[in-house]
């Protein structure tokens, strides 16, 4: 295979994920939508773990396709719904906003939306470094 024709496949094929995502992940944040904020953030972290170690599997293909793929979409779906900015990926962008434009789009921001977004605080260390339970 020449380069110009690996290049022309590997376009293919993040086209036909990013096109696959867009009917997915809607589906995954209609089924995700009552979900309480902490469950969604639970999601997208399993979802992200299980991409990041069987990602290979959606360039490539292999056992685990299907599931990895299921993973992905229903991640970002999470992340699309509690994260103040929506969640992009492949220049494709889902959020709860209606008629969102995209990404750089002024989205509510914390406390201003329709879903309440929870923060998670970030453990506190004391000058000697030990960190408080
Ligand atoms: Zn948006």
């Amino acid at each position: 295979m020449s380069r110009e024709s690996e290049r022309v496949a590997s376009e293919v094929q993040r086209s036909v994920l990013a096109d696959t995502l867009d009917l997915a992940v809607p589906l995954a944040m209609a089924e995700l939508w009552d979900c309480p904020d902490k469950a969604l953030a639970a999601i997208a972290r399993e979802a992200a773990s299980i991409v990041g170690s069987r990602g290979d599997v959606l360039l490539f293909g292999g056992q685990h396709c299907a599931s990895t793929f299921n993973q992905l979409a229903r991640g970002l779906a999470a992340m699309a719904l509690v994260a103040p900015g929506g969640a992009t990926y492949l220049g494709r962008h889902w959020c709860c906003m209606p008629g969102c434009s995209g990404s750089a789009a002024d989205h509510p921001q914390p406390g201003e939306g329709s879903r309440t977004v929870t923060d998670f605080p970030l453990p506190v260390t004391s000058a000697d470094g030990e960190v408080a339970a």
